[in-house]
């Protein structure tokens, strides 16, 4: 074929594949655009899964008759001017490609009102061109109706999926922005039925309440609003939000939602950051519910790396994972463990004090420890831990013992984490780390991801009793493994770190470790066994906490259970 240049109409549908993929992409770009005109009311109206139609209705700053028509032209945009401006977007559009796009695929009429203007206009066009202008009254904002879509490009029509699951996807937009907007009032009506709506109270749990529901919204941590600035690379991160409790856990990602500058992004790294904070608080395959915003400087950031400007790239991701780690394993330390009943929370009291082997025995004397929440009685601090004896097991997950003052409830997972992450500490420090070879090499294949971190990292793996060795393309050969792994939990353990990739690199492999080596929850132990965890629990340095900052052990006193029976007042 002679080669050509494309005519307009092809340039334009090409493009437009680019920005308006299925209804959810129009419904997003509208969104987009109606929050940036400053809108404090955005409804929106589809039916036929979006693909008959789609009215977003603001009540935002409208158009200039003047302009109406250039909103319409390829590149036209009111938010950016220059390459300076490019580098420094505080609007969620900027690319000025929507407008046009969304009018390549779908006959588009747009009624808008700009504050100050005698009167509105009423716009409608036809395979991107404009067929009718005229006046039209209209109080200040926009209203943009799209219909038809896709029918002049049969190709994308026959690539989406039912109407139902393009429904939920653009059910999952308007829910994003709602979290993201919680002072816009948003309303979704489907088929004229009200799906979804927020108040527009402008709070976030309000939102979530509104996206999530009730048992969601009662069980979120409030981020404790979380700062880093660093004047040398000029990066001022803050990070707020909201993050559920371990125990309204999920099975899969969906709920995990992160806005950059107010905007919805996808970024792995910050999905791995999250996910990290959360490791060994929820079960395998467990995911949490979060809402996080981070607010950086715009210079920062570049999200002008996809069309649908849905990736972001940060010029400091590493600073970023850990800014973002820290908050939540911060909120998450801070806020576990929750007791399930609230009746319990009063009576069983986790040992605050840390531990120590070295602190003299008059610490006994000092005043108590002083617990922020008011309701509960002080607990003394702890010099040691007191000699327990096992009663039981309860649920294959805690040990029941019995101690010099009170019941103990030990979960006996986190318990063997701590001793195992000490003991792998105390063998590296010490150079004597237990190996086992494999009775023969194993080939260990990596994603090329993966592949530069092991290779940076190959030479410390080996102080971990990995004998690792490249062995051709993309594919490694491990000879020998950490003694306390085994056959088994190796090679989990070392694509979890691989995978997981953290500021802290030692720190993450050695709780990786010890967490794949514990005892899982769900294993019945003997006495003999408890009896031997409590032992080595004893010679820990730090027997009350796991290496996530969860505690091992809660504590019922004699005192409480006197008082609870009515045995002293
Ligand atoms: P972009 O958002 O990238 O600038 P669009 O094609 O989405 O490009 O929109 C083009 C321009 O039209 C915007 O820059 C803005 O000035 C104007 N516009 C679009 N929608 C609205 C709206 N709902 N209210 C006010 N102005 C709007
Ligand atoms: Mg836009």
């Amino acid at each position: 074929m002679a080669i050509k240049v494309l005519d307009a109409r092809v340039v334009a549908q090409i493009a437009a594949g680019e920005v308006v993929e299925r209804p959810s992409s129009v419904v997003k770009e509208l969104l987009e655009n109606s929050i940036d005109a400053g809108s404090s009311q955005i409804s929106i109206e589809i039916k036929g899964g979006g693909i008959n139609l789609i009215r977003v209705t603001d009540n935002g700053i409208g158009i200039p008759d003047s302009e109406a028509e250039i909103a319409f032209a390829r590149h036209a945009t009111g938010k950016i001017k220059n390459l300076k401006d490019l580098e420094n977007i505080t609007s969620l559009g900027f690319r000025g490609e929507a407008l046009p796009s969304i009018a390549a695929v779908a006959q588009v009429q747009m009624v808008t009102s700009s504050r100050g203007e005698s009167s509105g206009t009423y716009l409608a066009l036809e395979d991107g061109k404009v067929v009718h202008h005229e006046a039209q009254a209209r109080a200040p904002g926009t209203t943009l109706t799209v219909q038809n879509l896709f029918r002049k490009v049969p190709a994308r029509l026959k690539f989406l999926k039912s109407e139902a699951a393009e429904v939920g996807r653009i059910g999952d937009v308007v829910e994003h922005y709602a979290l993201a907007y919680p002072e816009v009032r948003f309303s979704l009506t489907v088929e004229g039925k009200t799906s979804f709506r927020t108040s527009g109270g402008g709070k976030l749990s309000d939102a979530v309440l509104a996206v999530y529901g009730v048992e969601t919204a009662q069980n979120m941590i409030e981020v404790n609003d979380f700062e880093e600035k660093s004047n040398a690379s000029g990066l001022h991160i803050k990070v707020t939000g909201l993050i559920g409790s371990p125990k309204i856990s999920r099975y899969n990602r969906n709920y995990i939602s992160f806005f950059v500058n107010r905007r919805w992004v996808t970024n792995r790294m910050l999905g791995i950051a999250i996910e990290e904070a959360y490791h060994g608080l929820l079960m395998q395959g467990k995911h949490p519910v979060a809402v996080i915003n981070l607010e950086i400087p715009p210079t920062q950031i570049d999200v002008n790396v996809h069309p649908a400007k849905t990736e972001i790239k940060f010029q400091d991701e590493r600073a970023v994972f850990g800014v973002v780690q820290k908050a939540m394993r911060q909120t998450l330390v801070q806020s576990t463990p929750v007791p399930q009943v609230e009746e319990v929370r009063s009576l069983f009291k986790v040992p605050t004090a840390p531990y120590s082997k070295s602190v003299p025995s008059q610490v006994l004397n000092a005043p108590m420890s002083v617990p922020s929440d008011k309701t509960a009685t002080p607990v003394t601090p702890l010099i040691s831990l007191p000699v327990l004896r096992v009663l039981g097991q309860l649920a294959r997950k805690y040990i029941v013992a019995e101690g010099q003052d009170g019941l103990y409830l030990i979960d006996q997972h986190a318990a063997h984490e701590r001793i195992q992450f000490e003991r792998i500490k105390r063998q590296r420090d010490s150079k004597q780390v237990e190996v086992q070879g494999l009775l023969e090499p194993v080939t260990f294949e990596v994603q090329p991801r993966q592949m530069s971190v092991l290779g940076d990292h190959i030479k410390e793996m080996g102080s971990f009793g990995f004998d690792i060795e490249p062995f051709g393309d993309r594919t490694y050969l491990v000879r020998a493994v950490p003694a306390l792994l085994g056959e088994k939990d190796w090679s989990d353990t070392l694509k979890e770190s691989l995978d997981t990739l953290s500021s802290n690199w030692d720190e993450g492999l050695t709780i990786s470790m010890a967490c794949h080596s514990a005892v899982r929850a769900g294993k019945i132990l003997s006495d003999v066994e408890m009896r031997e965890l409590l032992h080595q629990l004893e010679q820990t340095d730090l027997p009350n906490s796991c290496p996530h900052g969860r505690p091992t052990m809660i504590q019922l006193t004699m005192q409480q259970l006197e008082r609870e029976f009515g045995r002293i007042q």
